[in-house]
């Protein structure tokens, strides 16, 4: 059970490089050179609108100028975007730098990263601020070792990503006409530490990419086809996704394990794995030097691949339709399988049938238990639920305490079974996980591979069911074999969708190595090793133990903001914790009701757990000044200027009617809408992240009968220095995805034409 373990984990940390020095070189790259960026980059906080965000910027400019070569241009390409899906606008500027290559008609290979950071949170050191360090090195030391490549080569350093992808889509609207991009290398992270994971991101087909990665032979690839598809399949979004929408491909790669340190005051460089920016290092690196020399052309194809790696050692691929042959022969070897067994004079359909319990036991009782562990971890440490991100610190020991539990519950169960039974159990199982991973394969042609266990396990049901002996002892050879490029699975699902998939991964897990259940020694009598389940448990309550306390290299994620809204002179405080006012706790004693929250809610779009109401005063209400609208014929011109207070960070406007644009132009920059933008009465119209000026004019095409009723919010930073407040403990830190720490000040605003 030992050996299962570290195969699994082993294949995760094999994976990608570990131990990195900091004097590492890869060639001709300097490690040094590139934390030196990343020091440089988050020494001050960069999201879109804070002060120091701009030295970030022109700390790139500077580094690129510095390497005196008349043969690289810079673009500062500065303007303004509003995003019409989440309503978010900024001014920007993104860093445009371009290398001719020898033929003057190819296209470029462009390497993308974004250089803001998240708002309300870190320094961004590995979002995105190691793919900007990896970027610019990689892109320095290739042209000194090629000064004259083939395929043009291009450095898109983006804005606003954290707003919204805004600098690359306003990119592609006023840029992409004037270059011709064949691919792009983009370099992402979601958290702050694991391996840099390949997503082949195309609108055709993945062939193309996949192959290139692979005939560059990028050393420890990690990638699969099932990673791609499920990727493709939730809501997130990359720079990469704009672009892709213009049939443009790119390799994306992204780190994200340790996700709890993600858009987090530490995602900074002291959280930052060296072996992750070592990681896209090298892919990034190996991957230009083959890039630069190829037909870029090859790149797109119509087709996808099966693709699975093998820790350390590469990339498995091959055609869906191979993928397809292979099923369809495993079928039919299995049911040869299975007439065999059924005519075999020792076994029959009921020692078939009978390797139904221990299967639906095994998976029941691991489901079961898993589930309770984590919930009961969660119970105890009830901090944890405000880790947002789903992956709690020491998610990892946890995974581990599930692996072993899970095996133990596996030997318990398959100990009562006599080897003849076994025979029975291989020839089930495999049969069922074929059904499941068939199924599987109809909604996500990517996990094909999933079909390893049952080609390792074909042999073995062969091979027992006349050599019973012989096949038990093929059987751990057999599974270790199989853990090999699967085991991670284990380990990279509950890391990238959170831990609570772990019940589910552990589900797979068993169900993948019942039809290798014949390692399993039989044993009759009572069960005496039952004491075994202790062991997991046990360390599992090291684990609540080591971890209950919240330590400022792992802190407990607290939020507070107030609200003052002008109109009813009614202040609030609130927050969005699990464990009522953290630090503040004193300021939370006399919560509001229920309907009271709810109203609150409904009313100023905030999240929250706890309303108290407030006798602080704090308001900072804009200036609001509109221009006689003009009629056109099809609809009527509006010029709406709002003046922020100073020190204003963000001025959020939901409308309270419902109305309908046709265009909207903010900071003057017009956005055309394909179909008129219709907002119900209570959305959000627009988050305007403040840069310099604290004054912003919109200009609306609207309906002529449209009547404005909008509620303005005007967001500032720094509440509790507002009011003097206790500073938030060492071992605190302001939840992420949650604005907090905030002075919100709410007005209403209403205009008609008549
Ligand atoms: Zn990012």
């Amino acid at each position: 059970m030992t050996l299962i373990l570290l195969v699994i984990r082993g294949g995760y940390e094999l994976s990608y490089p570990s131990k990195t020095p900091p004097g590492l070189i890869y060639d001709a790259v300097y490690m040094e050179s590139i934390l030196k960026h990343i020091k440089e980059i988050t020494e001050y906080p960069h999201a879109v609108g804070q002060a120091t965000h701009k030295v970030t910027g022109r700390y790139i400019e500077r580094h690129i100028q510095q390497l005196n070569n008349p043969q690289v241009k810079i673009n500062r390409h500065t303007t303004h975007y509003y995003n019409k899906h989440n309503r978010k606008a900024a001014a920007l500027t993104n860093y445009i730098i371009q290398y001719p290559g020898q033929n003057p008609d190819a296209s470029a290979v462009m390497l993308m990263a974004h250089y803001d950071a998240a708002r309300f949170s870190g320094t961004g050191a590995a979002d995105d601020a190691a793919g900007v360090a990896v970027a610019l090195e990689v892109f320095k030391t290739f042209i000194q070792q090629n000064p004259t490549p083939k395929n043009k080569l291009m450095l898109l350093i983006t804005d606003g990503e954290e707003l919204g992808l805004l600098g690359a889509q306003a990119f592609i609207e006023e840029q992409l006409r004037y270059h011709n991009i064949g691919v792009i290398i983009n370099l992402e992270a979601r958290g702050s530490s694991g391996p840099a994971i390949l997503l082949p991101e195309s609108n055709s087909g993945t062939q193309g990419l996949i192959e290139a990665y692979q005939q560059a032979a990028v050393p420890m690839p990690v990638s699969s086809s099932l990673d791609a598809e499920i990727y493709a399949k939730m809501p997130n979004d990359s720079d990469v996704t704009p672009f892709k929408e213009q049939g443009i491909n790119a390799f994306n790669l992204a780190f994200i394990d340790d996700h709890f340190n993600y858009h987090s005051q530490t995602d900074d460089l002291a959280h930052l794995s060296l072996n992750s920016v070592a990681h896209h290092l090298i892919q990034t690196k190996t991957l230009l030097n083959f890039l630069a020399e190829q037909d870029l052309n090859k790149l797109q194809s119509d087709h996808s691949l099966v693709y699975f790696s093998l820790p350390s050692q590469g990339l498995v691929s091959y055609s869906r339709n191979t993928s397809l042959i292979i099923f369809i022969t495993v079928w039919l070897a299995w049911l040869l399988l299975l007439i065999l067994f059924l005519r075999h004079k020792n076994y029959g359909f009921k020692s078939l049938l009978s390797g139904l319990k221990p299967l639906a036991v095994t998976g029941f009782f691991v489901f079961i238990t898993n589930y309770i562990l984590i919930a009961a971890i969660y119970t105890l440490i009830p901090g944890w639920q405000d880790i947002l991100q789903g992956f709690p610190y020491a998610g990892h020991a946890l995974i581990n305490a599930q692996i072993v539990l899970s095996l133990i519950v596996f030997v318990l169960v398959y100990r009562r079974r006599q080897l003849t039974q076994q025979v029975g159990d291989v020839i089930l199982s495999l049969g069922v996980w074929l059904t499941l991973v068939s199924l599987l394969t109809q909604a996500l042609p990517g996990a094909g591979f999933l079909i390893i266990p049952a080609l390792l396990a074909l042999p073995l049901g062969f091979l027992s069911l006349y050599k019973p002996q012989w096949g038990q002892q093929m059987a751990p050879i057999l599974l270790l074999l199989m853990l090999l490029p699967l085991g991670t699975l284990m380990i990279n699902l509950p890391v990238a969708l959170g831990i609570w998939m772990t019940p589910a991964a552990m589900l797979i897990l068993v169900l993948m190595m019942a039809p290798m259940s014949l390692w399993v020694e039989y044993s009759s009598g009572s069960d005496k090793t039952a004491w075994l389940l202790f062991i997991p448990v046990i360390y599992s309550a090291w684990i609540v133990f080591e971890y209950r306390q919240f330590t400022p290299y792992q802190p407990l994620p607290t939020s507070i903001n107030y609200l003052y809204d002008v109109d009813t002179d009614e202040a609030f405080l609130f927050h969005a914790d699990k464990r009522r006012g953290g630090w503040l706790n004193a300021l939370f004693t006399k919560p509001l009701t229920e309907q009271a929250s709810e109203d609150f809610q409904q009313t100023y779009k905030k999240p929250l757990t706890t309303l108290v109401s407030s006798n602080l005063q704090a308001a900072y209400p804009a200036t609001i000044k509109a221009q006689k609208p003009l009629s056109q014929a099809k609809h009527q011109r509006l010029s709406v200027t709002i003046s922020a207070q100073p020190g204003t960070d963000i001025l959020s406007i939901y409308t309270q009617q419902a109305m309908t644009l046709y265009s909207l132009a903010v900071g003057g920059r017009i956005h055309h809408f394909d179909e008129p933008m219709t907002l119900a009465a209570g959305y959000k119209l627009l988050e305007y992240h403040i840069t310099d000026n604290p004054e912003i004019t919109l200009q609306l095409a609207m309906s002529h009968d449209t009547r404005i009723d909008w509620q303005i919010q005007s967001h500032r930073t720094g509440l509790l220095s507002e009011f003097n407040l206790d500073e938030r403990p060492d071992n605190q830190m302001p939840k992420a995805f949650i604005k907090s720490d905030l002075v919100t000040t709410v007005q209403t605003w209403t205009f008609s034409n008549d």
